[in-house]
Formats: C-alpha cells, structure tokens, sequence
C-alpha cells in the first residue's frame, strides 16, 4: 500500500477561527462525517435484529472493530471493546484487574489515569524517561520483595511534591535531581495495602503516552519492558498520543490500550480500550444488561454472561461512534505518519521560538521539555490571570485556547509550585494542535498573545 502524506480525508471541517485545544476536543475530518453520511439512510440496531438494517449494522460495528484493532497493531487474541471515551475505557479496566491486583502510577498523569485504579501505589512523576524507568523497576522490585518505604495510606492527593521549582525541565515539569531520597520509592503513597507488604497478586502500570499538559511522550516501550521484566502488565492511556504518533501494541509490547475518538478526529461518544483478553474475559461485566448477557434464566443472578468484547458493551451500541472512529484510524494507517510528525514539529518550533518574542516574553514559562513533545504547549503567565487571557484570545481574537488545571491537578500544582489540594488558582494558558493546524494559526496566536501582554 502506498502512503499519501496526507489524504483528503484526513481535511478538517470547519473553519473560521483558529482552533488550538485539539488535546480538548479535536475537529472531525472528512473520513468520520463521510462515513456517519453513508450510514445515516441506513443504519438500524447493531447485534439485535434480522433485518438489512441491522445486518448492516451489525456488520459495519464488527468492521470497525478489526480496523481500529489493524490500528493499534492488535495481537491476536486481543480484544477491542467500545467505550465512551479513555475515561470509561481506564474505567472499565480498573474494574476488570483479577482481585488483589496492585496498580502503580505516576502522579503527573490525567485524573482519568489516575483516580480509577485501586490498591494503588502512586509515585511522584519523575523528571527524565530514564528516570521513570528506574522507578518503575525499583518499586516494583520492591513490591515483590515486601520491602522499601510503602506509605500504609497515601489517600488524597498522593505523591510527594518533588520541588517547588516551576522551571518545567524535565519529565513531566518534575524537577531533576529535586527530592533525590532515592530510597524505596522516593515519595511514593500508596492507597491500601492489600497483602500488607509483598505483593504476590497481579501487577499493572498505568501510564500516559503523552502528558495532556506538557505534550511530553513518555517512554512507553521502555515501561513496558520493565514492567514485563517484574511480571507485571502495562496500560497506556493514548488519549493525547493516539492523535500524534502511530501506535502499535507489537511493537511497543503493551497490555492495553485506551483512546478517545473525539480527540481523534471522529466525532463524540465513542473511545477504545485494546488488549489482552483474559482479565476482561474473567471480569463481571462492566454495563450488566442486554447484550452483556448471554442467557437469563428466572432466578435471580441466574445469568450467563457473553465473552469477548459484547460481555462490557451492555447495551445498544454505538455504530456511528464506532464506524466514524475506524474511519478515521484507517484513513491515519494509510497516511505517512513520519510527514505528519514533521510537519507538527515545525509547528512546535514555530510556537516555542515566537514565545521568545512575545512582549514581556521573559516572564512567560514554558512547561516540559521539548525532547519528545506532541502539539501541546502549556504556559504560565506571571501576573496574568490564564482564564482571562484566554477569554480575550477568544473574544478579540476568535482563537480556543484553555485555560486551567486540565484534569492533572498534581502535575500542575507541581509544575506551578502550588501548594495544598487547591493550589495554583487559575492554572496554566494550554495551546493544542494537530491535523489542519498551520503556520498561520501559530502566528495568529503569537500576534495575540503580543497584543494582550503589551
Ligand atoms: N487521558 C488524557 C491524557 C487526557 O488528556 C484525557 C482528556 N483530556 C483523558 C485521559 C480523558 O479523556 P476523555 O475525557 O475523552 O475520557
């Protein structure tokens, strides 16, 4: 197959005003509306009915399936199951991990990677990829040895604050060297104690692939070999890295997978969540109702539950979703992803190099480090309330940006130096871009951001 740098289908919809919080919501492109329009005249219930209209339905469901799994370099065996979006996919794992399993996390990661997973042990975000990696492998070394510094109850905002430096170099904003206990887990809080000290029941590592607030990649690949290495199984939450870079759980050798199509081009309602098939397969499903259930017999709890993916899609599924969201991975997986990348670095470039020129540029700080960043830059604007500047970047200037915590409150109590569970007031200024972004729009909001700080 030859890749086109970029099709007609990968066009954006819409314009008129320069839209820079794709990590919020991006804009449908063409592969999605097309493929809702062919589907409107004749689209019925999916896996519910005889007729042409639900046989179609059902096919085109079952289609969509095994493109997105295609996608994410599905291995097989592995399921894809249809969420709403990442937060309901991290959900729906959280609540399918086999009893006395442990999850550890990072603590700069978006709440829905963060607040779902129980029994867990929450480490603070570290400040380099090599950094996260030895980390990981120290607390898990130490989870299965019994020993190393576990908090008994970290409940609460969990995570040692590792400096109050708000330089943002480094992993994730966290200061290098800051905190350097080394000992144990360095910080790391730790919700419930299931077994009291070692840990012999399943593992999982939870970790974005890209931060929604610095845009940094973490070092998925590499966590996933430690964690591998210990025993242990790994969840990516792709949201912000699924519209940037190709993933494959192959290459990358993750447990599972989870997205949001609204933050792939495809409309609302739809996300993903990929991976091994046993836990899901031995959970109690995740939506009980019709659909999920294979027989109901007259007794109560008398239920067979159906395996596979239909076991936690309970309920009428989502066929525009789901065929919108695989029309847009297939029209991506014939795309040169290299070119995209490029293209969006240089639109990085453009944005990092004109903040250097903003009136009063030597005030506005910039988070994370610029080594492996998607197109998401966040700012802190001393002095200057983020919400305001945003709204006049709107109302004067007709261009979306955001403003606030972003769903990561520790990482950004930590990259402002904040304190205290309701630190760092309004928070940061985040632009976010993507497919159908250009130079122009980057200068649009350098000319603004000029006008406004004057
Ligand atoms: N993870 C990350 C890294 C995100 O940026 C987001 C959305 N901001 C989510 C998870 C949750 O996505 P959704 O709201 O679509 O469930």
């Amino acid at each position: 197959m030859s890749l086109a740098v970029q099709t007609a289908d990968l066009d954006v919809i819409g314009a008129g005003f320069v839209h820079l919080d794709y990590a919020a919501t991006a804009p449908c492109v063409r592969a999605a509306a097309e493929a809702v329009n062919a589907l409107l005249p004749s689209y019925g219930s999916v896996h519910r009915g005889t007729g042409p209209r639900s046989q179609t339905s059902t096919l085109e469901y079952e289609r969509a399936r095994d493109v997105i799994a295609d996608f994410l370099g599905c291995r097989p065996g592995d399921q894809v199951v249809f969420t709403r979006n990442t937060t309901d996919a991290l959900n729906l794992l959280a609540r399918a991990l086999p009893p006395g399993t442990t999850t550890v996390v990072f603590d700069g990661e978006h709440h829905a990677n963060l607040l779902p997973w129980p029994n867990q042990l929450r480490l603070p975000a570290p400040a380099t990829p090599e950094e996260a990696v030895a980390a990981v492998d120290r607390a898990l070394t130490d989870l299965r040895s019994g020993s190393g510094s576990l908090h008994p109850s970290g409940a609460g905002f969990g995570g040692a604050r590792r400096g109050a430096d708000p330089s943002g170099a480094g992993f994730s904003g966290a200061r290098r060297g800051a905190d350097p206990s080394g000992a144990g887990f360095g910080g790391a809080r730790r919700s419930a104690s299931p077994s009291g000290g070692r840990q012999s029941g399943p593992v999982l590592l939870a970790v974005t692939g890209a931060s929604n607030v610095t845009g940094e990649v973490w070092p998925v690949r590499a966590l996933a070999a430690v964690a591998h290495a210990h025993g242990a199984r790994i969840v990516v939450d792709a949201a912000q890295l699924a519209p940037h870079e190709a993933i494959d759980l192959r290459e990358i050798d993750a447990d599972y997978v989870a997205l949001s199509g609204h933050k792939l081009y495809a409309p609302f309602g739809a996300g993903v969540l990929a991976g091994r098939a046993d836990w899901l397969d031995a959970a109690p499903p995740y939506l009980a109702g019709g659909g999920a259930s294979a027989a109901v017999g007259d007794e109560v709890g008398d239920v067979r539950w159906q395996t596979g993916p239909a076991r936690h899609e309970g309920g009428t599924p989502n066929l525009l979703g789901a065929v919108s969201l695989a029309a847009v991975c297939a029209a991506l997986a014939a795309t040169d992803r290299t070119a995209l990348h490029d293209r969006e670095q240089q639109l990085l470039a453009q944005l990092r190099d004109g903040l250097r020129y903003v009136k009063g540029a030597s005030e506005v700080t910039i988070f994370g480090p610029w080594r492996a960043r998607v197109g998401i830059v966040s700012i802190a604007l001393p002095g200057r309330d983020p919400s305001g500047v945003a709204t006049r970047l709107a109302d004067e200037f007709g261009i979306g940006v955001r403003a606030g915590l972003f769903c990561a409150h520790p990482l950004v109590r930590r990259l402002t130096g904040a304190t205290g569970n309701n630190g760092c007031e309004g928070g940061l200024l985040r632009a976010s871009f993507g497919l159908g972004t250009t130079p122009a729009d980057i200068d649009a909001l350098l000319a603004a951001l000029h006008a406004i700080l004057r």
